[in-house]
């Protein structure tokens, strides 16, 4: 009010000095030119001070939304239809975590990127005209946000037909199931033998790091009801699970760590799982290693080669990790990969 008061005062000063200046127009010629353009601006601006100043007035009183944008995302791979949910973000001290802090933190910088790092979890839905197959299911309890994005985005728990997982780190098996209940009850899980065997079946006295075994208890609380239900099935090798999807194995993640290619008609999507965490710094330094691996060499060598794969290829990527929804193209450049993140449409159809 102070601002506004403020505003119509100095308005009052100026409209009279206006009135005068015209007066004299008529009997002086090029000073009166100058004055006259000084005052149309004066004139102008202080209309738009009071514009600006009762805008500003008005945005006091009303709070902000500080709310998001529906969490999912959905695009045409083909006749496949494909939603991507936001399962929430997270930060994170990414440089602490990495192979290389000093090249993490420089990364960041160059970018004039904040610190700490904001992780997306995303999770992954294809329609596929017969079966609605999920990939991967977030972090469930009391952060994951599939449930409420899968409700908004016009689908039920009880319609999911498969759930493939790429691996079980708590942050993609967490959503399965909640309290021992199934969150999917008609759904079959699928991941690879040897991720459920590494995972499910090895005494949590055994794991050579105390971490593992902590997952370890986690996946088992949301796997296992799938397997006393009769509802989890592995697969070894590349495997095609259905019409247009097929399993690749990824290890060094984890032991049994999974990629799924999706086909439809020219149009094909790589859902790569765990394979980078940090896209501002992996796609183009991606030799540097997150301490989540299990074997991290192994990690790096398999990201090279299905980042090679599908910038020769033209796959679209799908990151679980990458800024939500975390699709995108990729080109090599020398020793690195340029992402650029999947055009946003309108409407969903699809492309030629
Ligand atoms: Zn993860």
């Amino acid at each position: 009010m102070k601002w506004l008061t403020r505003s119509l005062y100095m308005e009052s000063m100026i409209m009279p000095r206006s009135a005068q200046t015209h007066a004299i127009t008529q009997t002086s010629d090029k000073p009166s030119a100058i004055m006259n353009h000084l005052m149309t601006w004066l004139m102008g601006l202080s209309l738009l001070m009071v514009l600006s100043i009762s805008t500003a007035v008005h945005a006091q009183t009303v709070p902000m939304a500080q709310t998001q944008a529906d969490g999912f995302y959905r695009m045409m791979v083909g006749q496949f239809e494909l939603t991507a949910f936001s399962d929430g973000t997270n930060p994170k001290d990414i440089a602490a975590i990495m192979s290389d802090p000093a090249k993490v933190r420089s990364e960041f910088e160059k970018i004039h990127l904040a610190m700490p790092y904001q992780s997306s979890y995303n999770v992954y839905l294809i329609h596929t005209g017969k079966e609605l197959v999920m990939i991967d299911t977030g972090r469930g309890g009391l952060n994951g946000q599939l449930l409420k994005n899968l409700a908004k985005s016009g689908y039920k728990p009880e319609q999911v037909d498969a759930i493939l997982i790429t691996h079980m780190h708590g942050d993609h098996v967490g959503g399965l199931s909640l309290n021992g209940n199934r969150q999917f009850p008609n759904a079959v899980v699928y991941a690879s033998k040897q991720e459920a065997d590494f995972w499910l079946n090895i005494n949590l006295g055994a794991y050579e790091n105390p971490h593992w075994a902590g997952n370890a208890k986690r996946a088992r609380a949301n796997v296992n009801p799938y397997v006393q239900a009769g509802k989890f099935k592995t697969f070894d090798d590349p495997t095609k699970l259905f019409e247009g999807i097929q399993t690749l194995p990824t290890y060094g993640h984890t032991p049994g760590h999974s990629a799924f290619l999706v086909e439809s008609l020219n149009r094909s999507v790589l859902f790569i799982g765990d394979t980078i965490h940090c896209a501002e710094v992996q796609f183009t330094h991606p030799t540097i290693t997150i301490q989540y691996d299990v074997k991290p060499d192994h990690a790096r060598d398999t990201r090279l080669a299905l980042f090679k794969m599908a910038s020769e290829k033209g796959h679209i990527i799908a990151g679980p990790h990458i800024s939500f929804p975390g699709l995108g193209h990729l080109s090599q450049t020398g020793v690195g990969f340029r992402w650029v993140p999947v055009q946003y449409q309108h409407q969903v159809k699809a492309s030629d």
